[in-house]
């Protein structure tokens, strides 16, 4: 589902070598009641290259349910592929929380939702536990000529707004409001001197999320600006929708990216439901050198007329 939600905003290409790295866990940690921290390390992350981007993010390829060994695909163009005696395992995107790279490791912040093949894999992690992942690739992207940027996220954008926030640069007016599932879900975030940080309770899974109506409440400060929002598919589709469509703010103003679908499994019945026929029209319209941005505003027209 992560690559649907993905998909709804754009491919994403790395400007990176392509490469696939096999990964060890060396610690796990508990951060607070819904989140886990995997630190990743081992050989192939010594020569590990981020993009430097905040909210960076990589394809893990994790082992199926009851296995301990994923299976590595090996890179090919711009993307992967598997060899035709392997069986591709689960993969799902997640960000690159943070980067140390005199240790050669990785942090990746896992969500520890119920029913999720990654979410039991972290919870389950521990040191020596392997997993894969491809080159990193960043959506964020700041105007030179910014002077204020809001960013909005619940738990699954928290570590991409908690990087993001890390990287502000001073004098660069920014404000984080982050949904989370409740005050033991709140992080300790490193904050400068013109960042702060609003949290609300809710949302992620358990309620209906608030982020697209606060957003719509919004003063936006003066001058020019960007907003970034990462959060559950439908939520972030309004969000988009609102600021391209009602503020008609220029498209690099803002990012918006659906990080995750809420009951994926229903969602995935009633677009299964849509036939072959869909599915192509899909695969064909992403494949056209149509702006990505009307081809985006065209698939959240469909979806929402079909309930998506
Ligand atoms: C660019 C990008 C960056 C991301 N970064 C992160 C990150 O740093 N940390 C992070 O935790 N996630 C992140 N995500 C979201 C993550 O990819 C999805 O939540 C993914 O579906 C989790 O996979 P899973 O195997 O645990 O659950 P799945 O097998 O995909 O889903 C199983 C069930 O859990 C539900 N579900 C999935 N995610 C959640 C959730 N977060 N809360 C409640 N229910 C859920 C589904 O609707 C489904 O019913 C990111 C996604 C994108 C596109």
């Amino acid at each position: 589902m992560s690559e649907a939600t993905l998909n709804e905003t754009e491919p994403g290409k790395s400007t990176l070598e392509n490469r696939i790295y096999r990964a060890v866990v060396k610690r796990t940690e508990r951060l607070t009641e819904g989140m886990m921290r995997i630190v990743l390390g081992g050989p192939d992350l010594e020569t590990f290259l981020s993009t430097g981007i905040g909210d960076e993010y990589i394809r893990l390829f994790l082992p199926e349910r009851g296995e301990s060994i994923p299976v590595y695909p090996h890179p090919e163009g711009e993307y992967w592929e598997y060899d035709a005696d392997q069986v591709a395992g689960p993969m799902r995107t997640y960000t690159i929380r943070a980067v140390d790279p005199r240790a050669g490791e990785i942090s990746v912040d896992f969500v520890v939702h119920p029913g999720g093949i990654a979410a039991d894999w972290a919870l389950g992690a521990l040191p020596g536990s392997q997993v894969g992942f491809n080159t990193p690739n960043g959506l964020y992207a700041l105007p030179v000529e910014a002077t204020w940027q809001i960013l909005l996220a619940d738990a699954t954008g928290l570590p991409a707004a908690a990087r993001l926030l890390e990287n502000a640069p001073a004098g660069l007016r920014t404000t984080a409001i982050l949904e989370v599932s409740g005050p033991d879900h709140e992080q300790d975030l490193q904050l400068g001197a013109d960042t702060q940080v609003r949290w609300m309770h809710g949302g992620n899974g358990n309620s209906p999320s608030r982020l697209a109506e606060v957003l719509r409440g919004l003063e936006l400060p003066e001058g020019p600006g960007y907003i970034w929002v990462a959060g559950e598919a439908r939520v972030t589709r309004e969000a988009r929708k609102y600021l391209r469509k009602e503020l008609k703010l220029p498209v690099t103003h803002f990012k918006v990216v659906g990080y995750w679908t809420d009951k994926a499994e229903e969602w995935n019945e009633r677009y299964e439901a849509l036939g072959e026929d869909f599915k192509k029209w899909l695969e064909e319209l992403w494949s056209t050198d149509t702006d990505p941005e009307i081809i985006q505003d065209e698939v959240a027209d469909v979806f929402d007329a079909n309930g998506l």
